[in-house]
């Protein structure tokens, strides 16, 4: 079970995926021994071709951070003090006992962003999930990006069916509520984003942002619209009426080819357009109609183009109408599906299941939240509604939590009032690099591997790629101290839950889950390993164990795999080990209808959820733009709330500050350098002042992931950054009401000077 790579005391280079954000970066590291001598970008990487940003160049420091968990923590005497790993385990199992015996459905579990870069965490999971047998679970999909993948769900009938812009053939790329330029792109995984914007404009593309702010991104553009937040679908919604009114549907239907026979609602959705003419929206969007409609005209004359939406159009109270709206609008405008517009990855590990071109489409409403009785989507409750469930008396309160990589005290709205509900938890398990402001609720504390110390391979986001790629990145060094890396953890902890005792081996529930898996790829329809016997395919695997053993099974059944034999050519997970730059699978192709999962077989335009939100949106028209509103930001060196302990990132001028348009804080009496108090329904804080014409009138900003410094955590380089918490000020009320998402950004707020 132990690693078997070893250290040396002599330089070396190696080569690895950066697990740090979505773009996948290739990274070469120079060790020596246990240390990271220097990283730079591998210029030899089939994807980032050298590219590397700050992040991904403090790796080492990452590895090396002496503030990083290595040993488990039990709370004794109400004190969280180190302990063995047999120890921690015992300490689950005895501190979750009862409950699991008495009410194992108050036992939610959380997991955060992390979990999307580790290997372990994602194929493992499930199955912990599964032995909890609660409903209360969330994640931070319901502050992100969930309103995209229920959107597209209903749309394409699976929430890992998105429409990737290619980025490298358009020729205009219209982006909105998304700055590639601070988060190196996100649900659109692509290297230097910076560079291939700026290749659009080389070959005499275009690119258009829209955004309250003028961001990083917008200065690289040719034109930036200033948008009032939580507009976006209005906005679209008024392109589509553009595309209608002006008779351009029909020849963007045309320049779809084949695909446009398997478009159905098309009537529907451009009926509902008719209520968002132009100059409807304007006032509300803070765009001009003139300059919406030449945006829709130059959509529908460019044979190549692409609107991509982002965070912005996710984080707000139209999430998912936006979402929807941002691929009507790229499939009115004949880019749906084809070179230069939107295309679906094929990944090389976890292709879709189910029969092709038809499905069961997505599932959601199968059960409500307790408190507030929202509906569970595709699977998770709303993050907003977690601190209720805690803290409301009741049948079905939540007792336990279980967190994994995340840190929702800093990242999930009104954390007051979560962390006082973490409180009252009987009990709580946390598995995580730091003992952060989350953690330090958690009677056990399971810490994680470096991430040089386990091996990494992307399955989440070569499937939101814009090329597809397949690279895997084995662990560098040995794991410390007996260590465990996560899917290790988490099959221990899975057992426990089970009802096994803390002693019980791993391996025999490791190698079932592997056998499902297994049974589950031969029979997929189209995988070249199909009718086979899994219990043959696992055996083929051998010696592999843990999440190599998954990868190999699903890279060799996948679309690109040797199929145990099938196809000798094809895929394995040695090829990978021998091609440490990447394996380039190719450009991404036309895949309709083979993509879909919906039940009709049909891209939905115009699915019933959606058409029954329009009158909320129609509503919001009426609405007087006289309150000041917050939105959220990020900063490049930065990744919500978990890159604050090293020191080269958070170095240099002060990153946690309120940004407020010159003629905002003349009317507020603030200036630059100073303080201000900002307040909202739930919360009030104190920040420094940063005036600036970048941000819109009526709209300040705070970069989210910051207000460290809480006692009983550890992480002393953010401990003394300082910076404000802005979800002291989100407000758990606030919800896309479709997918239950948080919105983070348009929150009302009040001004003063501190
Ligand atoms: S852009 Fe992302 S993947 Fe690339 S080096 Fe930076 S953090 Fe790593």
């Amino acid at each position: 079970m132990l690693s078997t790579v070893s250290a040396t005391s002599e330089e070396r280079v190696e080569f690895r995926t950066c697990p740090l954000c979505e773009a996948t970066c290739g990274l070469e590291l120079t060790l020596k021994g246990e240390d990271v001598v220097k990283v730079r970008g591998d210029a030899d990487d089939v994807f980032s071709q050298g590219f590397i940003c700050p992040k991904g160049a403090n790796l080492g420091a990452l590895h090396g951070d002496p503030d990083r968990l290595t040993t488990p923590l039990v709370r004794r005497n109400g004190e969280l003090v180190e302990a063995t790993w047999e120890e921690a385990f015992a300490a689950v199992a005895e501190g979750l006992g009862p409950i699991l015996a008495e009410d194992r459905a108050s036992i939610a579990t959380y997991f955060g962003n992390l979990n999307a870069h580790n290997l372990s965490n994602l194929l493992y999971n499930p199955a912990f999930i599964k032995s909890i047998g609660s409903r209360h679970r969330y994640s931070a999909s319901s502050m992100d990006q969930l309103p995209k993948q229920l959107a597209n769900g209903l749309m394409f009938g699976s929430s890992l069916t998105i429409a990737i812009p290619d980025i490298d053939n358009t020729d205009l790329m219209v982006l909105i509520g998304a700055n590639p330029l601070a988060s190196n792109g996100s649900m659109m995984t692509v290297p230097n984003f910076r560079g291939r914007l700026r290749d659009i404009r080389k070959r005499g593309g275009r690119v258009v942002v829209i955004d309250p702010k003028r961001t990083r991104t917008a200065e690289e553009a040719d034109l930036h619209l200033a948008i009032r937040p939580g507009t976006d679908a209005l906005l679209l919604f008024a392109i589509v009426n553009v595309l209608v009114e002006e008779g351009l549907v029909p020849q963007g239907l045309e320049r779809l080819g084949n695909a446009a026979q398997h478009l159905a609602g098309l009537d529907d959705v451009c009926e509902a357009s008719a209520d968002f003419a132009p100059e409807t929206v304007a006032p509300r969007c803070g765009i001009t109609a003139d300059e919406i409609r030449t945006l829709a005209r130059d959509l529908a004359a460019t044979e190549r183009a692409c609107v991509y939406g982002r965070i912005g159009t996710c984080t707000q109270e139209f999430g998912t109408l936006a979402s929807w709206l941002v691929d009507v609008v790229n499939t009115l405008t004949g880019h749906l599906d084809r070179e230069g517009g939107v295309m679906f990855p094929s990944q090389a590990a976890a292709a879709l299941g189910g029969t092709k071109g038809k499905g069961r489409g997505i599932a959601m409403g199968r059960w409500k939240s307790r408190v507030r009785e929202r509906v569970e989507v595709m699977g998770e409750l709303p993050i907003s509604t977690l601190a209720e469930e805690i803290d409301t008396p009741g049948e079905g309160q939540i007792r336990a939590l279980f967190t994994v990589g995340g840190n929702p005290i800093l990242s999930s709205p009104n954390a007051s009032r979560l962390a006082a509900a973490f409180e009252k938890l009987e009990f709580m398990v946390s598995v995580d690099i730091y003992l952060n402001e989350t953690t330090k609720f958690a009677d056990v504390v399971f810490p994680t591997p470096s991430p040089l110390r386990r091996s990494h391979y992307d399955v989440a986001f070569y499937q939101l790629s814009v090329r597809n790629i397949a690279n895997y990145s084995p662990a560098l060094l040995p794991r410390l101290n007996g260590m465990l890396d996560e899917w290790e953890t988490l099959l221990k902890l899975t057992l426990i839950c089970a009802g096994q005792s803390p002693d019980t081996p791993i391996d025999d529930l490791d190698a079932f889950i592997a056998l499902q898996l297994a049974s589950s790829e031969v029979k997929r329809e189209g995988s070249p390993a199909a009718g086979r016997d899994p219990a043959e395919l696992v055996e083929l695997c051998e010696p592999l164990v843990g999440p190599e053993r998954m990868l190999e099974l699903m890279l060799r059944c996948g679309p690109y795999g040797d199929g145990f034999g099938a196809n000798n050519e094809g895929l394995t997970l040695d090829k990978l080990k021998a091609n440490p730059h990447g394996i380039d699978l190719g450009p991404l192709k036309p895949r309709l209808p083979e993509v879909l999962r919906t039940p009709t077989g049909m891209v939905e335009l115009a699915p019933e959820q959606m058409l029954a939100d329009i009158p909320r949106l129609f509503a919001s028209l009426e609405r007087h733009d006289d309150k000041l509103v917050l939105i959220s930001r990020r900063h490049l060196r930065t990744n919500n709330s978990w890159m604050h302990n090293l020191p080269k990132l958070v170095s240099g001028p002060e990153l946690c500050t309120l940004q407020v348009h010159p003629t905002d804080a003349d009317a507020f009496g603030l200036t630059d350098g100073g303080e201000a108090v900002v307040s909202s329904r739930v919360g009030s804080v104190k920040a420094p002042v940063e005036v600036t014409d970048a941000i819109m009138p009526g709209v300040v900003s705070l970069p989210h992931g910051f207000g460290h410094g809480a006692s009983g955590t550890s992480m002393k380089v953010a401990n003394a950054l300082g910076g404000v918490n802005s979800n002291l000020l989100t407000d758990e009320n606030a919800i896309d009401e479709l997918s239950g998402n948080s919105v983070l950004n348009g929150i009302p707020v009040e001004l003063a000077p501190a």
